[in-house]
């Protein structure tokens, strides 16, 4: 079972098919594709690397990072991607920690060498192509439990810890797309505007098994405009989007009049998504959303809601429903667990558990953490939530989330969502505050609309109209942004810093 079948199998098939794009430009057929892959495979051999051995890719989202991914499957490497935006100190931590041999990097994103590595390439530069040139080697078998992908975490807090997916987890994670996402055929595109080290590039997997066609987009990143460009010109396109990008496609789609139509299916996940900000995305841009739930540890497989669950809304659950991440995806169980680890009854918070082929293999070199994050078989995720009746899993937090105030556990999002359905409000972010009196003190971040002006009192007044007293916020920050880090999640830990520190 090697990942790179797919390309092989694809490219015989139809060997003249479009595969990649820079924006509108098509630059590979899955022809081309397979043979550069294969090509970059022999050059890997010939220099000495091992199957099993590691190579960094630290590059902007760029259509030779697909090139680079399969030649490197290709010949049984396992891939490390690197976040675009870490800085080069964060990226050689990694290098060190994963011991990889060789790096393949954009000059914007590395402007100098790293240390330790055998290898530094260029993907702009002569000296890549020549590597792809060289005569194709034969595919190296890989046993479905071999490292295809080190995935190092994005963490908000601490050291990345590097999650071994094999080829088995991420064969299992491109076929479930087809099931519990979306079945693509070869007349679809993907764009990644999210980056392709993190959830939009392991959605390369099922668009190579549909011979679908990648995208990236000429910027290199999400500009609103350029993506609705695109889904004109080259849909049905579909992409992953963190509720962040979501938002910002809805606005544009709003302020412009512009038109969805291009869009297949964009899939967000990966941080909360109100319910009154999803009800906006499909007022605006109509059916076209799926939502995931997952984490690095079980990649885009946990749980899915569904176009038709969005859709439904005569439904009786239909507004929990929408607050909810859905049902669990085909290849998997979910449990919610008290903390020996046996499922508790409908209704009830605990930690959610994952359990099926998606699941890592565990943390690289890390046999503590992999002990305290596996156990049972089970995937500890570290996020709360319960189910419902019918099996849709709501999350409440991560478990460090979790505000006691005065005794009583409050959940983040549930204030988050009240108000969020206050006017004039934009973001929001709940935290807890030391206190002396109550423990912690339930404190809300409140980004306004554009040309808005906060209240707290009347902020207040919302809170009170809909959630019992005792978890409203003890006072309002009103700010201009919230901290988020590099893939659009909130920075918990910052604010809570912010708070200690004055
Ligand atoms: P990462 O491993 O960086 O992908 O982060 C995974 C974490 O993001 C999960 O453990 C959740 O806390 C959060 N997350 C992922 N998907 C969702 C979702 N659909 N809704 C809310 N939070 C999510």
């Amino acid at each position: 079972m090697n990942l790179a079948q797919q390309l092989a199998r694809v490219s015989r098939l139809d060997p003249d098919r479009p595969a990649l794009f820079n924006g509108t430009q098509p630059v590979a057929t899955y022809g081309e594709w397979a043979q550069r892959a294969a090509g970059l495979a022999a050059s890997f051999a010939a220099a000495g690397l091992n199957p099993g051995d590691r190579v960094v890719l630290f590059q902007r989202n760029h259509p030779r990072y697909l090139e680079v991914l399969l030649g490197a499957w290709w010949a049984g490497l396992v891939v490390v991607p690197v976040n675009a935006k870490l800085h080069p100190g964060e990226a050689q931590w990694i290098i060190d920690n994963a011991q990889a041999r060789w790096a393949f990097v954009t000059s914007d994103v590395a402007p100098s060498q790293f240390e330790a590595l055998e290898r530094q390439v260029d993907i702009e530069t002569p000296a890549y192509e020549q590597l792809l040139a060289a005569g194709p080697v034969s595919m190296v078998h890989r046993a479905p439990d071999d490292i295809a992908w080190l995935f190092y975490t994005s963490g908000t807090t601490g050291r990345p810890k590097g999650v071994m997916l094999t080829h088995r987890n991420l064969m299992t994670m491109g076929l479930t797309y087809f099931v519990d996402v979306d079945p693509i055929t070869s007349q679809d595109a993907i764009v990644y505007a999210a980056p392709m080290s993190h959830g939009a590039g392991i959605y390369a997997i099922p668009h190579l098994m549909a011979g679908a066609r990648h995208i990236v987009p000429a910027s290199g990143g999400v500009e609103p405009a350029e993506l609705f460009g695109l889904a004109k010109a080259a849909g049905p396109l579909s992409m992953f989007a963190a509720p962040t990008i979501v938002k910002r496609l809805v606005d544009h789609a709003e302020a412009h009049g512009e038109s969805s139509e291009g869009f297949k299916t964009i899939v967000y996940g990966g941080a909360p998504m109100y319910a009154a900000d999803i009800e906006r995305a499909l007022r605006v841009m109509g059916p076209r959303f799926v939502q995931i739930y997952g984490q690095g540890e079980t990649p885009m497989v946990g749980t899915a809601l569904a176009r038709a669950h969005l859709a439904d809304t005569a439904h009786p659950r239909h507004a929990a429903r929408m607050a909810s991440v859905g049902v669990a995806q085909t290849p998997v169980e979910v449990r919610v667990a008290g903390a020996d680890g046996q499922a508790l009854p409908a209704g009830d918070i605990g930690e959610v558990l994952v359990r099926g082929d998606t699941v890592m293999a565990g943390y690289w070199r890390n046999p503590e953490a992999t002990a305290a994050a596996i156990r049972d078989g089970w995937l500890w995720t570290g996020d709360m939530g319960a189910l419902d009746a019918d099996g849709f899993l709501t999350l409440k937090d991560r478990s460090k989330d979790l505000i006691i105030s005065g005794g009583s556990n409050i959940y983040p999002r549930e204030v988050e969502e009240v108000l969020l359905t206050a006017p004039g409000v934009a973001e929001v972010a709940v935290v807890g505050a030391p206190d002396p009196e109550w423990g912690e003190a339930v404190v809300a971040f409140v980004v306004p609309q554009t040309g808005t002006t906060l209240e707290a009192f009347a902020l207040d007044a919302h809170c009170l109209s809909q959630i019992a007293r005792f978890k409203r916020p003890k006072r309002y920050e009103i700010v201009d942004g919230l901290p988020k880090n590099n893939y659009g999640k909130v920075l918990k830990t910052e604010l809570r810093r912010r708070l200690i520190g004055g």
